[in-house]
């Protein structure tokens, strides 16, 4: 039988994951193409006896190789790996937030937060977005919060907060608390807050190979911080799993760090095409937030975001749509390739 702190779970929900592998999946962000012609060498030649012995605990090469990619004076023991960003998240969760002063973050957000926030039994306070559905740094900084987290860009909104605007939140923000920036969609033409890292010790920045990488399905993630906050991540780590990622995932992640460019191209196609989508989108009639990230928050006048989205399923389509007072009226669409954008638009402009 459960122990009782089980009934008091609510899981987070994720976008539809069909077996029908026929329908044009644009509900998780995830990215239309396939990862560098080099994760498959790695593929190819590697060996399955490397599968007898544990991972390296502590993925050196791999944490050595996305420093490297980072730049700007990022170290490996300024790199911590995960499975998948969400795992990272729950080491943060755990590690950095208590219960006496509530946690910070947008209303409208990553829905894993307050999953997290009520696993670890940490109290939060979902602060307004602005009217234009901005997250609102004045009201990010009101009271007194036991840390901060939001996405930059914001999910489901897509909305990029600038740097100068980040920059004012991390300078009025106490030291002794984190500001956490998921940064999941920062390639698709925002710019990072990484190079902050060397004025603001209590900075930590989330990063996942799942969107602009293209694996969401081999499960990378990471979080870029000084090396005192990375050894607390270990810590934690070492206190739940000691072997989070796999041996071959640490080989791909390696080989993708040393092909920046190809995911470079790929992601400058997605962008264009998210722009040549957003001006067609707005052109038969949809509200369409202004994004930086590799998906779009829409919303016709008149049209609830559910009856949108079954339209859209009912031709094959899933796109995603929130049950959350304040946006029900949108639907989030992941960007995908050209060919699947026309279809998508040739769907919406017969939705009433
Ligand atoms: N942060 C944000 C803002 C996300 O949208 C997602 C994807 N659902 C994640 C983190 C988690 O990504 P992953 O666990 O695949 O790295």
């Amino acid at each position: 039988m459960p122990a009782k702190r089980f009934y008091d779970l609510s899981p987070y929900v994720p976008g539809e994951q069909p077996k029908d592998r026929t329908y044009i999946k644009l509900n998780a962000n995830e990215n239309p193409y396939p990862p560098s012609p080099s994760v498959g060498k790695v593929l190819e030649s590697f060996d399955m006896n490397n599968f007898r012995l544990y991972p390296d605990p502590e993925a050196r090469e791999l944490r050595e190789a996305i420093a490297e990619m980072t730049g700007d004076g990022i170290t490996a023991d300024m790199v911590f790996v995960g499975n998948g960003s969400d795992e990272v998240l729950s080491f943060i969760f755990f590690t950095f937030f208590d219960s006496d002063r509530p946690l910070y973050f947008p209303e409208h957000t990553y829905s894993f937060y307050p999953v997290y926030a009520g696993f670890y039994s940490i109290p939060y306070r979902r602060i307004p977005l602005r009217a234009d559905f901005a997250i609102d740094p004045e009201a990010m900084l009101s009271g007194d919060s036991c840390g901060i987290i939001f996405p930059n860009p914001n999910a489901p909104t897509g909305i990029y907060m600038p740097m100068d605007s980040v920059r004012d939140i991390l300078n009025r923000y106490p030291r002794d608390r984190v500001v956490v920036i998921d940064e999941a969609y920062i390639d698709f033409g925002g710019q990072s807050a990484v190079p902050l890292l060397k004025e603001y010790p209590n900075l930590i920045i989330i990063r996942t190979f799942s969107k602009s990488f293209c694996f969401a399905g081999a499960r990378l993630g990471y979080v870029i911080a000084n090396p005192p906050l990375v050894a607390d991540l270990f810590t934690t780590k070492n206190s739940f799993n000691h072997f989070p990622v796999d041996a071959l995932t640490q080989k791909i992640g390696i080989a993708s760090c040393r092909d920046r460019l190809y995911y470079e191209g790929i992601n400058r196609e997605i962008m264009k095409t998210r722009d040549w989508f957003s001006t067609e989108l707005t052109g038969i009639g949809w509200d369409v937030l202004p994004s930086l990230a590799n998906f779009v928050f829409a919303r016709k006048p008149g049209l609830e975001g559910k009856t949108a989205y079954e339209a859209i399923k009912a031709k094959g389509i899933l796109v995603r749509f929130f049950n959350s007072p304040g946006i029900t009226d949108f639907v989030r669409i992941t960007i995908g390739t050209p060919e699947q954008m026309r279809a998508l638009l040739d769907v919406m402009r017969g939705i009433a």
